[in-house]
């Protein structure tokens, strides 16, 4: 399936091509068809699945059918959303997507001056994004009407109702016109949430992105606990093993895979990123390459690795934990297909034992720890007594880091000459 064949108008077309995005995320198949005809729509899905396309590409294409430029412009769109970062992302796909249309949008959100936000307001705009707070706020100032609204999106319901917010919610609601387009996201469905969205939803459609929840049986996994620091000493290391010759290493952010792909090949480890800021060639460039088996490490954010579909691949490696556990047994199911048995490392670092547990918990396996290597976390390791140093029993089997890490740490002192403070913060 390609956008093509989902019928979108070419200014919409273009803006995907030069976003770099070659084929639709499920949630993006099943929604856009739906939104476009104008059904309401219950989605199950999670932030990483590409929904926030799914829902702003129907949305533009159906304000440009009926865009009249001699008209006055007002509010035809109301994105509600609980944090300022995702109303900003939000903003920021609409104006993406919607780069070559006539469209004006505008985000709103607390904890700031609402004077730009105002001012914005008031030239005239055509889709708002907001979070419910400052919505209300601007509304009783009479900075904005929700009179014309004739789509509302209700984005990430469950966590407006963790956050606090769902009487602001329906606060907002009822000041919508009745007449109007729903589209409801949320990533759980707990009952007070579907009981909102029986409330608010007219009919809907509903399309859900399967959570999956079993891990490839092939599929051999185990887990390094370390620093943030050591993680790119980790990979390193790791990549010794001369057996590793072609792995797929996961991070979570566009900058992560630039910055690992680059650590590796300063050390002479063949390696290519690829995310969405890389153009479609550049990215077909660097698949091909890791293919044919000329670079062994190809680096990757879970969109981009979407659709990489390499045979025989048997390594992959979490540089991150993804944050949502049905990410990370879609990474795996990477290697070990069609019956071939894969091999999947994570990198674990404190702030990210929270991700870990539920990753355990969701594929109900306690995935074992590895401990001989030489940058295993400080927690791991037996607390020394200082009269006991040196008689660390863990040290003596080399799975601890107390003398290592002392031998690494000079190491990557000198390695990195003034600049370890600020690799380690930009980390
Ligand atoms: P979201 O789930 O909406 O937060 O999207 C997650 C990320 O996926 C964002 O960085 C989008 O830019 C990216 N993305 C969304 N749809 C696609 C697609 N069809 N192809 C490639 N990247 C996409």
């Amino acid at each position: 399936m390609t956008f093509n064949e989902l019928g979108l108008i070419p200014e919409i077309l273009k803006a995907l091509s030069e976003e770099g995005y070659s084929t639709p995320t499920p949630i993006q198949e099943q929604a856009i068809p739906i939104v476009a005809e104008g059904i309401d729509l219950l989605g199950c899905a999670q932030t990483g699945t590409g929904k926030t396309a799914a829902f702003a590409i129907p949305i533009l294409q159906q304000l440009s059918d009926r865009h009249d430029e001699r008209r006055h412009r007002h509010i035809k769109v109301l994105v509600l959303t609980p944090t300022r970062e995702l109303a900003i992302q939000i903003e920021e796909s609409f104006k993406a997507y919607g780069r070559h249309l006539p469209l004006k949008s505008a985000v709103i959100f607390g904890g700031v001056s609402q004077v730009p936000q105002v001012e914005a307001l008031r030239k005239g705009i055509d889709i708002l994004i907001a979070t419910p707070g400052r919505l209300l706020d601007l509304i009783q100032q009479r900075h904005v009407s929700l009179r014309d609204i004739g789509i509302f999106v209700l984005d990430e319901a469950d966590r407006m109702l963790d956050m606090g917010f769902i009487h602001d919610v329906k606060r907002v609601v009822a000041l919508l016109p009745t007449k109007r387009q729903t589209l409801f996201f949320s990533a759980t469905m707990p009952p007070e949430i579907q009981k909102l969205a029986n409330t608010i939803l007219h009919d809907p459609e509903k399309v859900e992105v399967t959570p999956v929840s079993s891990t490839a049986e092939t599929v051999s996994q185990s887990v390094y606990m370390v620093e943030k620091a050591d993680k790119r000493h980790l990979l390193e290391w790791v990549l010794k093993d001369p057996k590793i010759d072609r792995v797929l290493v996961f991070t979570r952010t566009k900058h992560g895979a630039d910055r690992v792909a680059k650590g590796l090949k300063r050390a002479d480890i063949s390696a290519e990123a690829i995310h969405g800021d890389k153009s479609q060639n550049a990215r077909q460039r660097a698949l091909s390459s890791f293919k044919e088996g000329s670079i062994r490490v190809l680096v990757a954010t879970d969109i981009a690795a979407r659709g990489i579909d390499v045979e025989e691949l048997a390594y992959v490696i979490n540089y991150d934990i993804p944050e949502v556990a049905e990410t990370y047994v879609h990474r795996i199911g990477r290697s070990g297909r069609a019956g071939a048995s894969g091999t999947a490392f994570s990198f674990c670092m404190t702030e990210e034992r929270p991700y870990w547990a539920a990753i355990e918990k969701l594929i109900r396996i306690k995935i074992p720890v590895i401990g001989g290597h030489p940058y295993v976390e400080p927690v791991h390791t037996l607390p020394q007594k200082p009269a006991e140093q040196g008689r660390n029993p863990s040290q003596n089997q080399g799975n601890s880091n107390g003398g290592r890490r002392k031998f690494n740490q000079q190491r990557r002192g000198g390695g990195n000459g003034g600049k370890k403070g600020d690799f380690r913060s930009k980390e």
